[in-house]
């Protein structure tokens, strides 16, 4: 026993010994080498081209999304206002937060522009919201109720099991997926909100939130700069989605997209990340999430829609609602937990084109523990403005700022330009980021 344990090792090493040239000297041999090399070659042509046809095409000599106004402006309250309402959702037990937003928004934009604000609930408002909310506003505060028919499963499903499945999906963790109501919420916001009665009147939203702060001036209309420079969805802060929260979403999105015949956008092309896995065997990642069914992946990158600055008819539209109305179909929004951020940017994705898409990175916007803050445009503050005032104390200047008067400087950011940001604004950009830059702003995100 003792003697077979000893040669046991000594008898191995031997083998692997004489193996390793034996393999190696047939590798080298040429007719099995020459053979691989050309059949590797070829995959890596072949992939090459694959992920060539989601290179996103660059503009060449200017950007195609720049920011409308880079200093203060003297607010022209004279202008004729858009055809627009500032939207909030939320509950009576939210009222706190709900009156930081919109005192912050008042203090920073709505004092000069006067926008109405409608709030939205599927519950009656309490005596206490309506107030504070009244006291609060410099424009109209409208106080809607959600019709029961928009806040609830679609008629077809099989409510019980929506229920149990729901159940299912707060055990499993998935993030908010056991509540029935973020489900209904997320329902509403990605179609029913569009078609809602009480926002009929309206041409453009802009959505806020509770516990959201406004860190710049913005002394401009931003709906009136939408309007003219010919956009349709404005943004702040881009993210990826919890991959858990939404398995079929994508693919259900890019089969629309064939069955259609929608040519790929640039914007969706950026949204994609190509397979590297060689022909024929790239459409086996189908099998696995958020892959189309040739195998090609969604970035998971989507515009944060707790920030929105949009036009309701792109959303009212027919492209729009159909897809909604298929989405709906699907079940997705509720034996899934899909999200009307992923829901919005996918569509916009796959109907836009890039230069309709605003990205509002001279505001300073700050929502849970992400935020963005430029820094403020050096001889651009309007110091002594009548109408600027009361004068709110403001960071320092900075070479490349192009704040008004944020109370931020700049120095600090949470929108993960390098995982999702820069990837979704590369068809509007001619920016390119070097390697170095790349690492350096990847190490101050984490
Ligand atoms: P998150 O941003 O994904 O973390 O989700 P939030 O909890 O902030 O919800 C998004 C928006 O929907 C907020 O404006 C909430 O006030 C609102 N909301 C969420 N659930 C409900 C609900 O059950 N009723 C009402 N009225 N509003 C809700
Ligand atoms: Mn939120």
């Amino acid at each position: 026993m003792l003697r077979r344990c000893l040669r046991g090792p000594s008898r191995s090493r031997f083998n692997v010994r004489s193996r390793v040239p034996r393999f190696l000297s047939r590798l080298l041999n040429r007719h099995v080498l020459i053979p691989l090399l050309v059949i590797s070659f070829a995959l890596f042509v072949e992939v090459y081209t694959h992920t060539q046809k989601y290179a996103v095409r660059q503009p060449d000599d200017h950007d195609l999304d720049e920011p409308f106004y880079t200093t203060c402006q003297e607010p022209r309250v004279d202008q004729p206002r858009e055809s627009a309402a500032l939207v909030m959702l939320a509950r009576n037990s939210e009222l706190l937060k709900a009156l930081k937003t919109v005192q912050s928004i008042e203090k920073h934009f709505n004092r000069w522009f006067h926008y109405p604000i409608v709030f939205m609930n599927d519950e009656p408002w309490s005596e206490d919201f309506i107030s504070a909310m009244n006291a609060t506003v410099s424009g109209e505060a409208r106080f809607e109720v959600i019709p029961k028919s928009e806040w609830t499963f679609p008629a077809w499903m099989d409510e019980k099991d929506a229920k149990s499945s729901i159940a299912q999906q707060g055990r499993d963790g998935i993030m908010y997926a056991g509540l029935e109501t973020y489900h209904h919420m997320c329902r509403f916001y990605s179609g029913k909100f569009y078609t809602l009665q009480a926002l009929q009147q309206y041409k453009w939203y802009w959505r806020i939130e509770p516990d959201v702060d406004f860190h710049c001036s913005i002394t401009y209309d931003p709906f009136v700069e939408m309007a003219k420079h010919e956009k349709v969805y404005g943004f702040t802060i881009s993210l990826w989605e919890q991959p858990d929260t939404c398995p079929s979403l994508f693919r259900e999105m890019a089969d629309w997209r064939e069955k259609h015949n929608i040519p790929a956008t640039e914007l969706w092309k950026a949204s994609i990340s190509a397979s590297w896995v060689p022909w024929p065997f790239r459409s086996w990642m189908s099998w696995f999430r958020h892959r189309d069914r040739h195998g090609d992946g969604w970035s998971l990158c989507h515009y944060w829609s707790n920030f929105e600055i949009a036009n309701l008819e792109f959303f009212r539209g027919r492209g729009y609602q159909d897809l909604f109305e298929h989405l709906d179909k699907t079940g997705g929004f509720y034996y899934e937990r899909w999200g009307d951020a992923a829901v919005h940017s996918l569509a916009l994705a796959m109907l836009l084109d890039s230069e309709r898409v605003h990205h509002f990175e001279d505001f300073g916007y700050r929502h849970d523990w992400f935020f963005q803050c430029p820094a403020n445009a050096p001889g651009g503050q309007l110091p002594g403005n009548k109408l600027l005032e009361p004068d709110y104390p403001w960071s320092p200047e900075r070479e490349g700022g192009i704040g008004c008067r944020c109370e931020c400087d700049g120095s600090r950011t949470r929108n993960y330009a390098t995982f999702c940001l820069n990837k979704l604004k590369q068809p509007n950009t001619t920016k390119r980021m070097s390697w170095f830059g790349w690492l350096w702003s990847m190490i101050g995100e984490t």
